[in-house]
This record gives C-alpha cells, sequence and structure tokens, in this order.
C-alpha cells in the first residue's frame, strides 16, 4: 500500500513515499525548499537512482504540495501512475497538545485543534495545517493521518509534566513540559528492543536525539517518563543554535540590560546561542569539529557544554528509571560521532555498572509516520 509522508517546515515541504506492507519500503523522497523565494529548489531522489534537483517556482505550501505530486507522477520517471494510487497521507505535525496521546485519521475537530495549537507553536503548527489542507484538495479523497511530535510523551506523570509556577497558568495557558522528538524517541526506542531482542515492555531506555534540535527521554516500558524538552523545543540540552536549560532570570535582565525586546530575547535563546551562540563560529557540529582541530578555544567550550549537559541528564534519568538497559544515541550528531557515545560510555560505567548498552541507531521517523498512517487506513478499510 502507497503511503505518502509530508513533512511542512516554515519555509520547506519534505516528502517520502512508501510502499508499506509487512515489510516496508522507502520508493522515494524529497523536499521542495526555499518556499516563497525566487530561489525555490526541489530535490527528488527515487531509491537507487541519481538525485534530481531543479529550481521551481513556488509561491507557497499549497503549490508545494502540488510540485510534489507532479514530481511522484512525472510522466518519463514515475513512481506512481495516478494520485489515487496514494492509501494514505501522514503529515508530521510538531504540536498536539494535551489532546492527542497517538496519531491520530484527521477530520474537521483534528483540524480544528491543530489551529488551537499554533499558539503553543507558532513557527510549526500553521505550516502543517497548510500542507494538510493542501493535501486533501490534491489528494482527493484519501485519509489523512496526523502523527504528533508531542503525542509519545503524553504518559508523562502530572508532576513530570507541570512547572513550579501559578498553577493559574497552566490551567490558563497549558503552560507544561509538553516534549517534542517524540516519533523519534519511539522509534529508537522499539528497535533498541529489537536490538537486544528483548520485549520494549521490560525494558527502561534512555533515548538520546543529537541533530539540529537535541532532546533526551527516559523510556519505561514503552512510555516516555521524562524528556528534556518542554514547553517549547528551546528547554534541555545544548543545540545547534538554542541555549536548552538557563535560569529565566536571564531573559528579564538581558531585557533590561540590552534593552532588547521580548520578540529579540526570543531570537537570542533560540537562533543565537547553542553551539553557534558559544562558539561563535557555527551551529553545525562538522565546523565546531573542525575548530577545535584548528585550536579554537571557543568552539571547545561549546563542544564541552554539549556533551556535559547530555552527561547530566542521563545521570538524573537514571535516577527516575532506576535501571538503565540502554543509552540510545541517534539523529545527525548522535549517530555520526560515536565519540560522544563512547566518551560518556567510559565515565558513566561507574555510576550505571557494567549492564548498560550504549548504542547508535539510526533514527526514522518518516517510517514510523508511514506505519502509524498504514494502520489507521488499514482500520477503515477492515
Ligand atoms: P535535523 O535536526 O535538522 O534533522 P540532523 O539530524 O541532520 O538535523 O543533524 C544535524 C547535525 O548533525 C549537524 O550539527 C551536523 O553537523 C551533524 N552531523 C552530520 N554529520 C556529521 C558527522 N559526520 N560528524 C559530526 N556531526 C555530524
Amino acid at each position: 500500500m502507497f503511503i505518502l509522508v509530508i513533512n511542512c517546515g516554515s519555509s520547506s515541504a519534505k516528502y517520502d513515499l512508501f510502499d508499506v506492507d509487512g515489510k516496508s519500503s522507502d520508493l522515494c523522497r524529497g523536499i521542495v525548499e526555499r518556499i516563497g523565494e525566487d530561489s525555490a529548489t526541489l530535490t527528488h531522489e527515487i531509491m537507487g537512482e541519481e538525485k534530481v534537483h531543479r529550481k521551481v517556482s513556488c509561491r507557497d505550501h499549497h503549490q508545494a504540495i502540488e510540485i510534489i505530486r507532479d514530481a511522484l507522477i512525472d510522466e518519463k520517471k514515475s513512481v506512481l501512475r495516478d494520485t489515487s494510487e496514494v492509501k494514505g497521507v501522514g503529515h508530521r505535525v510538531v504540536h498536539g497538545g494535551e489532546e492527542f496521546s497517538e496519531s491520530t485519521l484527521i477530520n474537521e475537530n483534528v483540524l480544528k485543534s491543530i489551529e488551537k495549537f499554533s499558539e503553543l507553536a507558532p513557527l510549526h503548527n500553521p505550516p502543517s495545517l497548510e500542507g494538510i489542507k493542501s493535501c486533501m484538495k490534491i489528494f482527493q479523497g484519501v485519509p489523512q493521518a496526523a502523527v504528533f511530535d508531542t503525542a509519545f510523551h503524553h504518559s508523562m506523570s502530572k508532576h513530570v509534566f507541570c512547572y513550579g509556577i501559578p498553577y493559574e497558568y497552566y490551567e490558563k495557558y497549558g503552560i507544561r513540559r509538553y516534549g517534542f522528538h517524540g516519533t523519534s524517541h519511539r522509534y529508537v526506542a522499539n528497535k533498541t528492543a529489537e536490538i537486544l531482542k528483548k520485549p520494549i515492555e521490560k525494558l527502561k531506555t534512555i533515548t538520546v536525539h543529537l541533530g539540529n534540535g537535541c532532546s533526551i527521554a527516559a523510556v519505561s516500558g514503552a512510555k516516555s517518563i521524562d524528556t528534556s524538552m518542554g514547553f517549547t523545543p528551546l528547554e534541555g540540552l545544548l543545540m545547534g543554535t538554542r541555549s536548552g536549560d538557563i535560569d529565566p532570570a536571564v531573559v528579564t535582565f538581558l531585557m533590561q540590560r540590552e534593552r532588547v525586546t521580548d520578540e529579540q530575547v526570543n531570537d537570542i535563546l533560540n537562533k543565537k546561542s547553542g553551539l553557534l551562540g558559544v562558539s561563535g563560529v557555527s551551529n553545525d557540529m562538522r565546523d565546531i569539529l573542525g575548530a577545535i582541530k584548528k585550536g579554537n578555544t571557543r568552539a571547545k567550550l561549546a563542544y564541552d557544554i554539549f556533551v556535559y549537559r547530555i552527561k547530566k541528564y542521563i545521570g538524573a534519568y537514571a535516577a527516575v528509571l532506576g535501571r538503565v538497559d540502554a543509552v540510545v544515541f541517534t539523529a545527525g550528531i548522535g549517530e555520526n560521532l560515536p565519540r560522544i557515545k563512547d566518551d560518556l560510555q567510559k565515565e558513566l560505567r561507574p555510576l550505571l555498572g557494567e549492564n548498560t548498552r550504549f548504542l547508535i541507531v539510526k533514527t526514522n521517523e518518516e517510517l514510523l509516520i508511514a506505519k502509524d498512517t498504514y494502520e489507521l487506513v488499514s482500520r477503515l478499510i477492515d
């Protein structure tokens, strides 16, 4: 069964077409980038063939979805003959608030909820919503599913997700820890159980997602019990451009002393901090490593903060879990820089003991979105 996965960001639309059945295969994938700019491009890759990269005219997400459809049913190199061959479209949606504990088929009410949660994820939910609405028109009659980044962390207890601020702000605005990257943490935790040949219900795992955004989760019995990202994806580990944990008093101090507005301080913490802000070099770990080799001490400091923060959270989550069967690293940095895993394995050995496995597992959020969509669509057919 052909399932299309769509992941819309503020100026991009990623897609991935799977043939999902007992065994799933990835048929083709690509991305429309710089939507709304003159320099918009499409990169399209049919598996096993060379990537095609070309300029496109693309003013909005609706047009991006049309470009994706045309790439999939291109006359010369068609993967599909017709859009009706797609039996389900799965959308990555960042924020599902307190409402969604699992993936769901999209109807009018779900659309309204995604729109409501745009207040909590103003950069992420609106483009997802545009992508969903366009797919509903362009792939007419094809069931659409939403797979939420927050859903996996729905299992956190109240004393874990509540902040120590006046309770009325939780009731009034929903200010609490939600956690993100849930699809990646869920995929990696399940894959770890497969690798260790143990039922996931019996495993206690710490999953460490280190990409441009970074987060860590304590997973017990297939359930997330704590995670480092919070009300927004700003909290927790040091990231490419995000600060992660800081004393909230820094915000008001900066506003007063630097005379910056709330928007500017938001920008500083989300886009000018992290590896980039500390090193002054780059948000990209490869550049940080290059600069360290040349003796750049601030790049070394950024790297050290990055790794120290991960170590601290692993220690905290070991306390939360009581026993750790595996610590699993994933995403761009986690998968490609085994040194972090190896160093932490050595340093944490006295704390965790000999039985904790340290692994690298390649994440595949798109595959999990495709599988969830397949499950939901299959239930419609049954
Ligand atoms: P995103 O969160 O955007 O999906 P990725 O998971 O692709 O990001 O991770 C991007 C990060 O992975 C960047 O910091 C990049 O430098 C890092 N990365 C990719 N390849 C390597 C590598 N070989 N060694 C070290 N870091 C790498």
